[in-house]
Formats: structure tokens, C-alpha cells, sequence
């Protein structure tokens, strides 16, 4: 029996699977969804390339072998498309696979009533991170020297992104000099301290997976006790195999999760810094925004901004009409969403005009929460500094009134 904290390597018994490590998180997809625990899956597959990551609603458990392996590309936030396009998982049993920032979006849009956590089967990919098709192609091309379409697959791996082209041959560059080029990683990734997205009900990935299985298996960690019973009935059943981790393996994972999170702590204090601080910031944020288009993505795209009438749609304070809109139109979802801000990015890579929301976000949730001292925003259920109590018990805040 499993129990969560618990720890295995993990890998398929299905001949049809072709995962990116031992294809446990395909595995337990399946079963979940042959057997009827959950009504749906949504994940992801490739689309038209490899830059192309294409969210994808399945019920036929035949569909799932398609999915299987990384994409590392993309700019993908799955919770918010469960609330905009499923309801809210409110009248569906739903597994759902999790990097990290989705992780966090699914427990804001659930503290927000968006969501129905309690449908929800979260299956977590540990992540170090995710970088636009634009930027990869751009490296590939640039960096590389390689036309971007000759290549097959892409991974990161021990601090590299390796690329595999249609002639067998790869080729590796390392993540610091992609960075230090203002290429690699997008900027919110490069901030995340989220590595292994323990909120999920499992969290799968390669870190610690070494010896005989290196390559062959994936590192499952049990993170509730709805993940330990689905992991035991599909072991049951005999479509997943596995066995106790390797020690060094696990020293090894370990260390890893340390290091990248001290490298997101340092990155967060790098990029704040250059951002500035007082006077200096407003006077940046305000020159920044003024390309705004008021299209109103940051808006649509973000899992926190959830009010039933937003109040930048107010022609008495955002005149209707006027491009750019007046910096208080920025100025009122900054107050109204940073101190719940998750750092998915969603607000700066959708944007039209290449507006560093999120970094503007990032920074002011960083900094209103050393001020208040609540919690970081996904990691619990507990409701934002500024929610609404009716009681005033949970802090003496009456901002916004929850929906
Ligand atoms: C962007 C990204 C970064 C990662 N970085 C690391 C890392 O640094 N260290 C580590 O240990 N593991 C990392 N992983 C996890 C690892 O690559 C494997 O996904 C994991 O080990 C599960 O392997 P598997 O063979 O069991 O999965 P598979 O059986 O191959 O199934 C993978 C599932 O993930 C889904 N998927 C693929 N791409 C995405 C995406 N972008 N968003 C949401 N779902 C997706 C697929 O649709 C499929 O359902 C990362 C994964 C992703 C997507
Ligand atoms: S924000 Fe974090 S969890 Fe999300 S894609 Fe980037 S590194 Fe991964
Ligand atoms: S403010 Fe931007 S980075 Fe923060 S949660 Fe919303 S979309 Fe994501
Ligand atoms: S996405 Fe960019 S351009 Fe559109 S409203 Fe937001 S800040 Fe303005």
C-alpha cells in the first residue's frame, strides 16, 4: 500500500506507451480513464511541430499514447481552460496533467470557487522549466546554426537544451549561456522556485532515476492519498511496475531540487533588482504600459483574475475608447492580483506589446508578502491577504469580495 511522501520508480507494462521516461504518467492516465475514475483526461500532444504544444481533451483511453513524452516549448497554463471551457471540472471527473505553475493555478482558481478540486486528479511533471517556440526557434536557428525544423525532438537535461535532428545526431547547449544570450528559459521560469509540484496528487520525473532504470523509469513521488490509491490500483492491475528508488538516486534529486531552487531564489532577486525599486519602478511600469492596447489578454489569461465584474471595464475609471488606457488601468489589476500572483507568466507572454507583466507582478507579490507575512500564493487553500472575510477573522483586509 502507498502512502503519501512515498517514493518509487515506475514504468509501464503497456507496449503502446512510448514515455518520456518510463511512461508512468501515460499509464496511469489510462487506467484512470479505462476504468472509469475519471470521465476525461486533458493534456497535452504535439501539433503541427515540436514548438507546438496543443492541449488536448480526451475520453477514449486509445488517444493517450499519442500524448506521451515532454514538450517542452510552449506557454501552456491548462487550469485556466478548465474553468473557461469545461465549467470548472464542476459536473466531470477530470486527471489533468500539472507542471508546477498549473499546480499552483488549479489551488487559486479552487480558492476562487472556479474550479472543483474535488473531480480533480492532478498528475505533476517536475519542471525546470519552459521556453517560448519563438525563443527556441531563434536559438536553434541562431545559436545552433541549425534550421529549426530539421529537429525532432528537444529535451532539457543536466542544465542543457539538447536538440535531436532527423539524422540521429544531437547537439547540447547549456541553459546559462542560452540565458546570459537573453534566450533559454522564459523569464518566469527562469524565477520559479516551484520544481516538483508536490500540490499534484503524484509528481513524476527523471531527477533521481539512475543505474539500470536511467532513462527507462520514471521517479514517482506520492503526494495525496487520492494519487497513493490510483498508483495501487493500476500496480494492481498490472499496467505499472515498480520498485524502491536507488539511494544515491535519491540523494541526487534531492540536491538537484535544492539547486534549482536557490537558482529561482537568485534569479527572482537578479531581475527585481534590475527592475528597481520606489520611484524608479512606478516611473518604469508606467513608461512599459503605456503600449498597452487594452486588449484585455492579461485579463482573460490570468488564473487569479477571477472578479464577476472587472472593474477596469468601469467607463468611470478606464475611459472606454482611449489607447493607451490610463495607468490606472494597470495600476488596478497590480493591487488586485499580485498578492496572489503564481509567476505562470500567462500576463507577459500573451501580451501583444511584450509588457513584463508578470515580472511587475512577480516582484510586487514577493514583496507584499514579506510586508504581510501570509503564505506563498498555490501552495495551500488558504484564502489571499486581501480576500474578503465575513467575520474578519482570517486577517482585518476587506478588498475584494471572493465569487
Ligand atoms: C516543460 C517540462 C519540463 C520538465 N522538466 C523536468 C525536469 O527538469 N526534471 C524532471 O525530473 N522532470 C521534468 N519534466 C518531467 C519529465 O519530462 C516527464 O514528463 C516525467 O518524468 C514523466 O515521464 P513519463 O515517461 O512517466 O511521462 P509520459 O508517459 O511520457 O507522459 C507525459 C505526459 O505529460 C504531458 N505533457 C507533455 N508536455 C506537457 C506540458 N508542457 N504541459 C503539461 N503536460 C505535458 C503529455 O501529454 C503526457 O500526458 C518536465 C516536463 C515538462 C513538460
Ligand atoms: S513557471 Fe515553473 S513550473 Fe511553470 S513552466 Fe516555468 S519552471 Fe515550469
Ligand atoms: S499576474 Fe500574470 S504571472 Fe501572475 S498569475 Fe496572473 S497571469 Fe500569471
Ligand atoms: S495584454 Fe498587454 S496590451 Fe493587452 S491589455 Fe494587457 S498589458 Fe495591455
Amino acid at each position: 500500500m502507498s502512502a503519501k511522501g512515498d517514493m518509487c520508480y515506475a514504468w509501464t507494462n503497456d507496449a503502446g506507451i512510448k514515455g518520456e521516461c518510463g511512461g508512468a504518467v501515460t499509464t496511469l492516465l489510462k487506467y484512470a480513464l479505462k476504468n472509469k475514475i475519471v470521465d476525461a483526461v486533458l493534456t497535452v500532444e504535439k501539433g503541427v511541430d515540436i514548438y507546438d504544444p496543443l492541449p488536448v481533451f480526451i475520453t477514449d483511453p486509445a488517444d493517450l499514447d499519442k500524448c506521451s513524452g515532454s514538450l517542452h516549448c510552449g506557454t501552456l497554463l491548462l487550469p485556466k481552460l478548465i474553468q473557461k471551457y469545461l465549467d470548472g471540472a464542476k459536473d466531470m471527473k477530470l486527471a489533468v496533467t500539472v507542471k508546477g505553475c498549473d499546480a499552483k493555478a488549479m489551488y487559486e482558481l479552487a480558492k476562487r470557487n472556479k474550479i472543483n478540486m474535488d473531480n480533480i486528479f492532478m498528475i505533476g511533471l517536475n519542471c525546470g522549466g519552459s521556453v517560448t517556440p519563438f525563443t527556441a526557434r531563434t536559438m536553434i536557428h541562431d545559436i545552433y546554426g541549425i534550421n529549426p525544423d530539421d529537429v525532432v525532438k528537444e529535451e532539457i537535461d543536466k542544465g542543457q537544451f539538447i536538440i535531436m535532428l532527423k539524422d540521429g545526431t544531437h547537439k547540447g547547449i547549456s541553459m546559462d549561456e542560452l540565458e546570459a544570450k537573453g534566450l533559454g528559459r522564459r523569464l518566469n521560469c527562469q524565477r520559479c522556485e516551484t520544481k516538483i509540484p508536490r500540490q499534484a496528487d503524484i509528481a513524476c520525473g527523471n531527477w533521481g532515476v539512475v543505474g539500470d532504470k536511467a532513462g527507462k523509469a520514471t521517479f514517482v513521488e506520492i503526494c495525496s492519498d487520492k494519487g497513493a490509491a490510483l498508483f495501487d490500483a493500476a500496480s494492481k492491475a498490472g499496467v505499472i511496475q515498480s520498485c524502491a528508488p536507488d539511494a544515491k538516486g535519491l540523494e541526487i534529486r534531492g540536491k538537484i531540487e535544492n539547486v534549482m531552487v536557490k537558482m529561482g531564489l537568485k534569479n527572482q532577486k537578479k531581475q527585481f533588482d534590475e527592475l528597481g525599486y520606489g520611484a524608479k519602478r512606478l516611473a518604469f511600469m508606467e513608461k512599459e504600459t503605456s503600449r498597452c492596447l487594452k486588449c484585455y489578454t492579461c485579463i482573460e489569461q490570468c488564473p487569479i483574475c477571477s472578479c464577476t465584474d472587472c472593474i477596469t471595464k468601469d467607463p468611470a475609471i478606464v475611459t472606454p475608447g482611449r489607447i493607451p488606457p490610463n495607468f490606472m488601468f494597470h495600476m488596478i489589476r497590480y493591487a488586485h492580483v499580485a498578492p496572489s500572483c503564481i509567476n505562470c507568466g500567462q500576463c507577459q507572454e500573451l501580451c501583444p506589446m511584450d509588457i513584463p507583466n508578470a515580472l511587475f507582478m512577480h516582484a510586487m507579490q514577493t514583496e507584499t508578502q514579506a510586508l504581510f507575512g501570509f503564505g506563498k500564493p498555490g501552495y495551500d487553500m488558504i484564502l489571499p491577504a486581501l480576500a474578503y472575510s465575513e467575520d474578519k477573522k482570517d486577517n482585518g483586509f476587506v478588498y475584494f469580495k471572493m465569487p
